[in-house]
C-alpha cells in the first residue's frame, strides 16, 4: 500500500490551473463555499502570516475544512518582496490538499494563478448578489496585478458601458486601460472624486495604508467591493463609509481584524453584528441590498477556503485527464 492515497498525489502545475479554472468555475466554487461557510459547514483555520527574518519575506497558511464539498487543505506561501528582480512574481503560493477520509495528500496545486482567479471571484460574487441590476459605470481604485483579473470578472456580472479608474501611480492605468478596451468598455481615468460622483460599483485593490475614497464622493446606491485590505494597518477607504454603509464580509472574524472593517470596528464606529456573511445572502438567509438608494460595501479580505475551492476544482479536472501527473510518496 502506498502513503499517498490509492492513485498517488496529482500534480497541477501553474500552466494546467489556467486552462482548467476560468472565471466561470472559480465564480460558483467561490460562491458555494461562501454559502457553506454562512451554513456552518464550512470553516476556515486561524491563518498564520510571519515575517521569516530572510529575503525580506513574509511566510504563512491559510486552511480550512469543507465538509459540504469534502475539501481540506492548505495554502502555504506568501510574499518576496525581491522575487520581481529575478523575473518572478512576489506572491508566491501553493496549494496542498488533503483527503478528508483518510488524511493522505491528494493534490499538489499551483497557487499563484488560482489565487488572482478566486479574489476576483469573489468581488464578482458580492456586484452579482449586492451591485444594482441597472449599474452602468465601473469604478476601479488600483492597476496592480489584481486589477486587470477584478476588472474581467466584474465586467461579466452586469451591463457595463463604462469604467473610470484612479490608481496612486497613474502610470500603472493604461494596462487596465487595455482591458477594458479588450472588454468593449469605455475607459476614463479620472480623480478620486469624479469616480465616487460616475461610478455605481466600485472595487479598489491597492496595498494602501490609507483611505483613498472618502464618504463625500460616493453616491447613493453604490455597491463597492473593499478586495485590497488582507493585514492589520492596511486600509482603502473612509471608516465613515464603511459605517454608513450596509456593510458584508466573506468571513467576519477576519473582517474585523485584517480586513477593511478593521479600522471602523477599532474607532467604535461599526460593530460586528452590522456585518452580513455573504454566504447569508447567496442561500436566501439575508435579503441582500434593500433599495435602490443604499451603500452596500462587501469586505473581501481573502479566505483559505476560496483558495482550497478553485484548487479543488483544478485538481477534479486535472485528474479526470489520461495525462493526468501523479507522483507516489
Ligand atoms: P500589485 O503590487 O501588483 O499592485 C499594487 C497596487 O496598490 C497598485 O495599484 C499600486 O499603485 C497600489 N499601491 C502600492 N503601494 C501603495 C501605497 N502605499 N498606497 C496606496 N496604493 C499603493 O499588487 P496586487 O497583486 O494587484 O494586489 C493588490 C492588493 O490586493 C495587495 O494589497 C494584496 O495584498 C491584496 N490582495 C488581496 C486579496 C484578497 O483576497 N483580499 C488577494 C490577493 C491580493
Amino acid at each position: 500500500m502506498t502513503e499517498t492515497g490509492g492513485n498517488g498525489v496529482l500534480i497541477v502545475g501553474e500552466a494546467l490551473c489556467e486552462e482548467l479554472v476560468g472565471r466561470t468555475e472559480a465564480f460558483h466554487a467561490v460562491e458555494d463555499v461562501f454559502g457553506a461557510m454562512a451554513r456552518g459547514d464550512a470553516w476556515n483555520f486561524p491563518v498564520v502570516r510571519e515575517a521569516i527574518g530572510y529575503a525580506d519575506a513574509l511566510y504563512g497558511f491559510k486552511s480550512g475544512f469543507d465538509r459540504a464539498g469534502k475539501v481540506l487543505g492548505v495554502k502555504s506561501g506568501g510574499y518576496w518582496p525581491g522575487n520581481i528582480d529575478k523575473g518572478l512574481t512576489n506572491h508566491q503560493s501553493t496549494v496542498f490538499l488533503f483527503d478528508p477520509d483518510t488524511g493522505q495528500l491528494s493534490a499538489l496545486v499551483g497557487g499563484n494563478y488560482l489565487t488572482a482567479v478566486r479574489t476576483a471571484a469573489s468581488s464578482a460574487v458580492s456586484i452579482a448578489h449586492l451591485g444594482r441590476k441597472d449599474a452602468k459605470v465601473l469604478g476601479m481604485v488600483g492597476a496592480g496585478h489584481q486589477s486587470a483579473f477584478q476588472l474581467r470578472a466584474a465586467a461579466e456580472q452586469r451591463d457595463f458601458e463604462k469604467v473610470v479608474a484612479w490608481n496612486p501611480h497613474p502610470e500603472m492605468l493604461p494596462r487596465l486601460g487595455a482591458v477594458a478596451e479588450e472588454l468593449g468598455l469605455d475607459f476614463e481615468a479620472v480623480s478620486q472624486e469624479e469616480l465616487g460622483a460616475q461610478a455605481d460599483v466600485i472595487i479598489t485593490i491597492t496595498s494602501a495604508f490609507e483611505p483613498l475614497l472618502m464618504k463625500a464622493w460616493i453616491k447613493p446606491g453604490t455597491h463597492i467591493a473593499c478586495m485590497g485590505t488582507d493585514t492589520k494597518g492596511k486600509q482603502e477607504v473612509d471608516p465613515a463609509l464603511v459605517a454608513a454603509a450596509t456593510v458584508f464580509a466573506d468571513e467576519i472574524a477576519q473582517s474585523i481584524t485584517i480586513g477593511e472593517t478593521q479600522h471602523a470596528v477599532a474607532a467604535g464606529m461599526l460593530t460586528e453584528d452590522r456585518i452580513t456573511p455573504i454566504g447569508a445572502v447567496i442561500n436566501g438567509a439575508h435579503p441582500g441590498r434593500s433599495s435602490d438608494d443604499e451603500i452596500t460595501l462587501f469586505d473581501g479580505t481573502g479566505v483559505g477556503l476560496q483558495d482550497l475551492a478553485v484548487a479543488s476544482v483544478a485538481a477534479r479536472l486535472a485528474g479526470e485527464r489520461p495525462d493526468a501527473q501523479r507522483v507516489t510518496l
